[in-house]
């Protein structure tokens, strides 16, 4: 499962510019796309990693 933990995002735009295929911006937040919760893309992975508040849970 990828979460987004909306509470930690300050909203960089990391993740959706990393791995855009999972993550995108919503009202100033990133979220998981629709259908995309249980992804494998390594791009997610990398995302999570890069996020500096570690708001990406994998
Ligand atoms: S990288 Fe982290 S802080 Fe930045 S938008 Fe994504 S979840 Fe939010």
């Amino acid at each position: 499962m990828v979460i987004v933990d909306r509470n930690k995002c300050i909203g960089c735009g990391a993740c959706s510019s990393i791995c855009d295929k999972v993550f995108e911006m919503k009202e100033g937040k990133a979220q998981v796309k629709k259908g995309q919760e249980k992804t494998t893309l390594p791009c997610a992975k990398e995302a999570a990693e890069s996020c500096p508040v570690e708001a990406i849970k994998l």
